[in-house]
């Protein structure tokens, strides 16, 4: 894949990052998580085993613009007791089971009263769906509705040992700073309890490219935000108000494991950097591909591109939320994500870093003419490379097309020459002389 020589200095070894990034995915799949609670503040723990973090307590009840930071939940136990004494629905075998932010609740029901409070996918009968009432006090259950139809008439004992109460809404961040103070901001929600693509992907791939930031030298600060989905973003958002103003390109990860092809989701801006950047990698990867224009639906994209904000920033994923069957249920689990399904969506994130790291615009010291790159040993000049045609040409084309205004990225879209090798150019063009960064 012609990716491959951008992301490799990220990436070295595509198949030892598919294997890290499973076994972290594997790792935080049982974590109960929610938008508040221990469940998600562990598995910020785990990330934070990785990657510096930095956590951020906001108390219930604060108002961040439109909303308010809820109560905070946790679950110990939850379970029905069948009227012939067995547990189903039991929170302790799947944390899908109980309806997310359900009120405690200890009673005998009749089986009508039950059928009430249980959630069921009749058209996916062996799965059990992932629902949650965050903001209208309830209780609830989700089974299989395999289950459901085989329950007997009777007295059911439904049991949820839950807190809802005064606490705070967790998230963190990690911040890389780079040579400049503008930022890359990297996103991803961590709110959804035992659910693998949806979006363990998307923690393990900013996880992972947070620690191979870390030790090497970049041009742009970086700060990855793991945060509970919308309340979560838009608590960030609130807090760092001020801060968002030096984001110059950003990306939500989410759905990066699945076997679905790659998709990007524009900015709101539609042609900001990032989502010509995106672009370019997704068609350079000979792959089928996405690429879908902005809405304001999907992942926390929505708050980032709200027109307050209007931040340079694209959703990276494969299948779109909803688009895949398993979505939002527990069949979206260990099974559905692979390691070289988030292998690859990491090497394709990996080369839209790099193609924002190396971009830049340059102008033509010499442009009446060309100018004569022999006498300047500029023919196979740059050492260690075998493509010498193509960097010739490259050469020619970063010195035609570097009037200011086009980028390499632009200068390697019009004329077809890998980015790789225009970015190669310039710099030789650079130190002979012949371009000036602008
Ligand atoms: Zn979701």
């Amino acid at each position: 894949m012609s990716i491959d020589a951008l992301s490799a200095p990220l990436v070295p070894d595509n198949r030892a990052a598919g294997a890290w990034l499973y076994e972290r995915v594997a790792e935080w799949y049982p974590l109960d998580r929610s938008i508040t609670g221990n469940g998600l503040r562990k598995t910020l723990d785990c990330i934070g085993e990785h990657i510096p973090l930095t956590t951020c307590e906001i108390p219930t009840g604060t108002a961040v613009f439109d909303w308010t930071i809820p109560r905070e939940w946790n679950v110990r136990e939850a379970y029905i007791k069948t009227p012939s004494g067995e547990r189903i629905a039991d929170f302790r075998e799947h944390n899908l089971h109980v309806l997310g932010y359900s009120v405690p609740v200890h009673e005998k029901v009749s089986l009508e009263t039950l059928r009430e409070h249980v959630f069921t996918l009749p058209d996916k009968p062996e799965w059990v769906p992932y629902r949650n009432s965050y903001y209208k006090e309830n209780w609830g259950f989700c089974m299989a509705h395999r289950q459901l139809e085989s329950l007997e008439d009777g007295e059911y004992e439904v049991h949820i040992d839950s807190t809802l109460e005064d606490g705070s809404l967790t998230y963190a961040e990690c911040y890389l700073p780079g040579e400049r103070e503008d930022e890359f901001l990297l996103s991803a929600h961590a709110c959804h309890p035992s659910i693998a693509n949806d979006n363990l992907s998307g923690l393990a791939i900013a996880a992972w490219l947070a620690r191979a930031l870390q030790d090497r030298p970049h041009r742009y600060s970086y700060r990855f935000v793991f945060a509970p989905g919308t309340i979560g973003a838009i608590a960030w958002l609130a807090r760092n108000e001020a801060g968002a103003q030096v984001v110059r390109h950003g990306l939500v990860l989410a759905c990066l494991g699945d076997s679905g092809q790659s998709t990007y989701k524009r900015s709101r801006r539609g042609d900001a950097e990032i989502d010509l950047a995106a672009q370019y990698v997704l068609s350079q990867s000979g792959q089928p591909h996405a690429v879908l224009d902005f809405s304001p639906y999907g992942y926390d994209e929505r708050q980032y591109c709200s027109p307050g904000f209007d931040l340079p920033m694209g959703c990276f994923m494969r299948t779109p939320p909803g688009h895949y069957p398993e979505y939002h249920t527990s069949a979206d689990n260990l099974e559905l994500v692979q390691a070289d399904c988030l292998a690859d969506s990491l090497a394709k994130v990996a080369a839209v870093i790099a193609v924002i790291e190396g971009n830049g615009r340059y102008r033509n010291l010499n442009p009446k003419c060309e100018p004569q790159l022999g006498k300047r040993g500029l023919y196979s000049a740059i050492g260690g490379r075998t493509d010498t045609r193509d960097l010739e040409m490259a050469m020619l084309w970063a010195l035609n097309l570097s009037d200011g205004g086009n980028s390499l990225l632009d200068i390697a879209v019009r004329s077809g020459y890998r980015f790789d090798q225009i970015h190669a150019a310039a710099g030789a063009l650079e130190e002979a002389g012949l371009l000036s960064p602008v």
